[in-house]
């Protein structure tokens, strides 16, 4: 699958805000957005002006496309599934990119990042009901438990995120049992565990036209 390739601080910088896409990296003082809050290239500075409505909704949709390490086609079939379940689109949607497996492999903090968690993902690393799923977009269900494999629960990488990560709380409807590299979906998430700041309503617009 196709992926963004450039510095993905300058994805940070293009929308104002942390994204949080590069693990330990995100909570220090070099974090590029803390060092430089205006967007890249050579005319960043000058582009505060207002942003249309147009332009609002396409940035919010960008947002949330990388933070989750979305494209724009599977982004758009997570819309439409979104708009044929029952309730709020938008809300839908956000829920929805919230339940996959490589999201809640970084939200274990068995990664330092939603990046490295899908790659540890796809390399066989995971499993979902003791089974192995190497499909970073499964949707994890309620009750469902989300483990390391056996053989991979020595991997530095693995034991640097649990360790950076150790004082960092799981969202609500997780639950973390880092001894025994498993955590557990004790609730579908709600809107109220989606605590970056995003307004889904703007991205339901875009794609309603
Ligand atoms: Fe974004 Fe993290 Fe880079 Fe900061 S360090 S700009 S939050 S990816």
């Amino acid at each position: 699958m196709a992926r963004y390739r450039e510095s993905v601080c300058r994805l940070c910088r293009r929308e104002s805000t942390k994204l949080h896409l590069k693990g330990e990296r995100c909570y220090t003082d070099n974090c590029a957005v803390e060092r430089r809050s205006y967007p890249p290239g050579e005319h960043g500075r000058r582009r505060k002006g207002k942003l249309i409505r147009y332009g609002l909704q396409l940035r919010e949709k960008q947002k949330v496309k990388r933070i989750y390490g979305i494209l724009e086609n599977q982004f758009r079939l997570y819309f439409k599934k979104a708009e044929r379940q029952k309730g709020i689109t938008g809300e839908n949607l956000l829920t929805m990119l919230e339940r996959r497996l490589d999201n809640v492999v970084y939200r274990l903090n068995f990664a330092s990042s939603r990046a490295q968690a899908r790659q540890l993902v796809r390399h066989g690393h995971l499993q979902v009901d003791e089974r192995k799923v190497s499909i970073p977009s499964f949707l994890v269900s309620e009750g469902g438990v989300i483990s390391v494999a056996e053989k991979s629960r020595k991997l530095k990488i693995i034991q640097d995120a649990l360790e950076l990560a150790k004082n960092r709380e799981v969202p609500g409807w997780l639950e973390i049992y880092p001894e025994e590299f498993k955590g557990k979906v004790i609730r579908m998430p709600t809107r109220e565990d989606i605590t970056f700041s995003v307004q889904e309503q703007l991205i339901v617009e875009l794609y309603s036209k």
